[in-house]
């Protein structure tokens, strides 16, 4: 005969809070070791949050974790979103329910309590067409946000995780913080806070919203990309080509800050047809952005190695068909770009030592890009080499964001 368990509360972890209430024995708390590398533990003034328990390198696979549920994102049908998350708690096991009833509740007025730990806690996972998805986990939702971040996360759809990297060196005992939006990059700290206010009920304390003089250097780089993207949307004539005609969209003063960045990546991406002097430099500031605040890792590699190898493509083309005169100072540039793509797709290739289709795609591409070139290809380059060609192209040059903003006149 089969031997079956017998539920035991008190060996039940996370204790459901209901039950809690008939136990004498503890009060639930989600504190503990998750990883190696990672433990939650109560912080002042912010409820819990994660903390490095030994230095970990830049770039390191910190922890991964799967979603306790996935449901539809749908800001513009909430009613949906609500029968989609409801669906996703009741198909919770008994302790998952425990700790997800433990999260944060945030602070917007949503008619399920359901429905506002969610929302406070979830993260995009996947978007195909039209249809999106965002999930909720239970180790990584209690992640806290900084503005300056010094981890960055990702999804694996294949196998189904979500997973944390390092985007700097993390000294033990320091907080392990990620960015809760690609939206707060472009924002200035009031306009940040705010929005951090209004969806989760907290005001950021990091060095790029409490410290003065960062906070002047920060707010004024981030409103100056802002400017230069506004520009640039608007149809400024020096402007790279981000009109909302060139990239399909009926209504630029429609366009909402949170796709902002999708309209970003489209105007690299889409290339050859939008590439104009000054671009270089709207990629230069956008890269020194992430670089020097943190807002780096995966997502920072691949968009770099992204602006410099449509920028060679582009400029190799106008070469060839000799239609029009390559960028300002040409040799800089040129050299910029090659050492940009070099050293980003070698970094990614330390975050992502297993070839998959993405990074065989990454490669193929360096390579027709720099045979079109006829480049030497530094492949020897060690991992300390590129991240010092990194720094220097980002750091060491004149700063990209003196002066005024490129596309005023
Ligand atoms: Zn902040």
């Amino acid at each position: 005969m089969a031997s079956r368990t017998i539920f035991n509360p008190t060996k039940c972890f996370p204790p459901h809070p209901l039950l809690s209430r008939h136990l004498s024995t503890t009060t639930f708390s989600p504190a503990r070791k998750i990883c190696p590398l990672l433990e939650i533990v109560p912080i002042d003034g912010r409820g819990f949050g994660t903390i490095a328990t030994q230095e970990i390198k830049p770039y390191t696979l910190i922890f991964s974790e799967s979603p306790v549920g996935i449901a539809q994102y749908n800001p513009l049908d909430r009613y949906q979103e609500q029968v989609s998350i409801a669906a996703a708690h009741s198909a919770m096991s008994f302790g998952q329910k425990a700790g997800f009833d433990s999260l944060h509740e945030g602070v917007r007025p949503f008619s399920t309590k359901e429905m506002r730990i969610w929302n406070a806690n979830c993260f995009m996972y996947d978007s195909v067409g039209s249809n999106s998805t965002s999930a909720v986990f239970l180790d990584m939702s209690r992640i806290n946000h900084s503005c300056i971040p010094n981890a960055e996360y990702d999804a694996n759809f294949s196998k189904n995780r979500m997973v944390l990297f390092s985007t700097q060196r993390i000294r033990a005992g320091e907080e392990v913080t990620i960015n809760y939006g690609h939206e707060y990059m472009l924002k200035a700290a009031e306009e940040r806070n705010a929005h951090l206010r209004y969806i989760y009920g907290f005001t950021c304390t990091c060095k790029a919203c409490v410290d003065p003089s960062f906070k002047s250097l920060s707010d004024k780089r981030r409103r100056m990309l802002k400017e230069d993207f506004y520009c640039g949307m608007h149809d400024h004539s020096t402007a790279p080509d981000f009109s909302a005609k060139a990239l399909g969209i009926d209504e630029p003063s429609s366009m909402k800050p949170g796709s902002l960045t999708q309209y970003i990546d489209a105007g690299f991406s889409d290339g050859i047809n939008i590439f104009r002097p000054g671009t270089i430099q709207l990629m230069r500031r956008s890269l020194k952005l992430k670089f020097d605040e943190g807002l780096g890792g995966e997502s920072f590699l691949s968009a770099a190695f992204t602006y410099a190898s449509t920028a060679l493509i582009i400029m190799h083309k106008r070469m060839r068909d000799r239609k029009s005169r390559l960028p300002v100072d040409p040799l800089t540039d040129l050299q910029r770009c090659m050492q940009l793509l070099l050293v980003s797709e070698r970094l990614m290739r330390e975050i992502k030592p297993r070839e998959d289709k993405g990074m065989r795609k990454m490669r193929e591409k360096k390579e027709n890009v720099m045979g079109m070139w006829n480049s030497v290809i530094l492949e020897e380059m060690t991992v300390a080499e590129c991240r010092e060609t990194l720094a220097k192209i980002l750091s060491k040059e004149p700063d990209p964001f003196s002066g005024s903003s490129a596309y005023r006149a």
